[in-house]
């Protein structure tokens, strides 16, 4: 019997508005579901994770609604009992009863490792091989769906030094009209930021093939999924005078293994939910270091609690070349923790305290809560 166990999961469901729409090739977003975990230790110590996805099942197979049923009726009984400060073995044990379902996952992963921090009294940064950095250059994505509006935005963001990388959501509409979108944007900002775009697997091959160099004379420096295909991804990459980046293909280990096997990308863009939770994305950062790929800190559009596991993760990779985009906290009206997290110079702090170093507003969450808790005990 292990001298620490796990007595309780809670999860629910939190509506929250976002500032503005967000359109993307997939879907337009008007508010933000995050799904939040919290995991009860017999030692009195309380974890807390967080799933959220991008525009409910709109980007991948898993929706907060979906992750919340997992849990509560398969994760949360396999979990109950058993010792949460084994963390690798206790989530392979759940890997072998749960498959796939990597947002759900990743949502318990981060419960235990902030309550294992927590416990320790250090960051969750530490538990993963100690951070390398305090702070992390955060990109903001305009996706008002309406140029004008976007450098707008932009110029506001340059104005509070909150953030000077800018990323367009393009895909949605006609190839020439989404390039004049990406070369006025740029024009407008010009040396004082950079620009990306993210296709959200939008376009075909020809498509990509004819749309990226233009991109490219527009001044844009980072192309993100411009194709659905793992193959045409590959068959692209080096063609251009622009990087190339992975995201929705990016799905744990083996995939990042078969993308860099075959020289698929200059970039990943490495997200904690997509892959499994922090330990698999942070063995996908390994093989790209090992492949020379690039790397990239990747939002699900997440809340406060999944940006900054996702945060202490980032800050202990060897390499992180092209920045961060966790910039999800600021693109929901409401702040759900205690402290707000620290965006300042163009860049995210790091909480330092201990587990994920953050604490949740329990009064403005529940105002959020749909149709209250669910606890599963034994
Ligand atoms: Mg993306």
């Amino acid at each position: 019997m292990a001298s620490v166990t796990i007595e309780r999961i809670e999860t629910r469901l939190v509506d929250l508005p976002t500032i503005r729409p967000h359109k993307l090739s997939v879907a337009t977003m008007h508010g933000q579901t995050l799904m939040l975990v919290k995991v009860y230790c017999s030692d009195g110590v309380i974890g807390i994770g967080e799933g959220t996805t991008i525009a409910g099942l709109a980007y991948g197979p898993e929706s907060p609604e979906s992750m919340k049923l997992a849990i509560d009726a398969y994760f949360a009984p396999a979990m109950i009992g058993q010792d949460p400060t084994r963390i690798q073995a206790l989530m392979a044990h759940l890997g072998k009863l749960v498959k796939v379902n990597h947002f759900a996952k990743s949502a318990l992963e981060t419960a235990l490792l902030d309550a294992q921090g927590k416990r320790l009294g250090v960051p969750v940064s530490e538990l993963l091989g100690g951070r390398r950095r305090e702070r992390l250059p955060v990109a903001w994505t305009l996706a008002s769906g309406d140029t004008f509006k976007d450098v707008a935005e932009a110029e506001a963001m340059l104005e509070a030094r909150r953030h000077n990388v800018f990323k367009l959501k393009i895909g949605a509409k006609e190839l020439k009209a989404d390039i004049r979108h990406v070369a006025e944007i740029k024009r407008a900002v010009g040396e004082r930021a950079a620009v990306r775009v993210d296709v959200n697997m939008a376009w075909s091959e020809t498509q990509a093939a004819w749309a990226i160099p233009a991109l490219a004379e527009a001044g844009c420096e980072l192309v993100e999924q411009p194709v659905a295909s793992r193959a045409a991804l590959a068959r692209l990459t080096g063609r251009f005078p622009v990087a190339l980046m992975a995201d929705e293909i990016l799905q744990g280990p083996e995939s990042a293994f078969e993308i860099a096997k075959h020289h698929g990308a200059d970039v990943f863009a490495i997200k904690i939910e997509q892959n499994g939770g922090l330990f698999a994305a942070q063995r996908v950062a390994a093989i790209a270091d090992a492949a020379g790929i690039e790397l990239y800190g990747g939002t699900m559009l997440e809340g406060a609690f999944s940006t900054v596991a996702s945060a202490h993760l980032f800050a202990s990779f060897a390499n992180l070349q092209w920045g961060t985009e966790l910039f999800g906290p600021l693109l929901i009206t409401e702040e759900i923790l205690t402290k707000p997290l620290d965006y300042s110079n163009f860049e995210l702090a790091v909480p330092n305290g201990p587990g994920l170093g953050i604490e949740l507003d329990e009064a403005r969450v529940k105002r959020f809560t749909r149709d209250g808790l669910v606890k599963v005990t034994r």
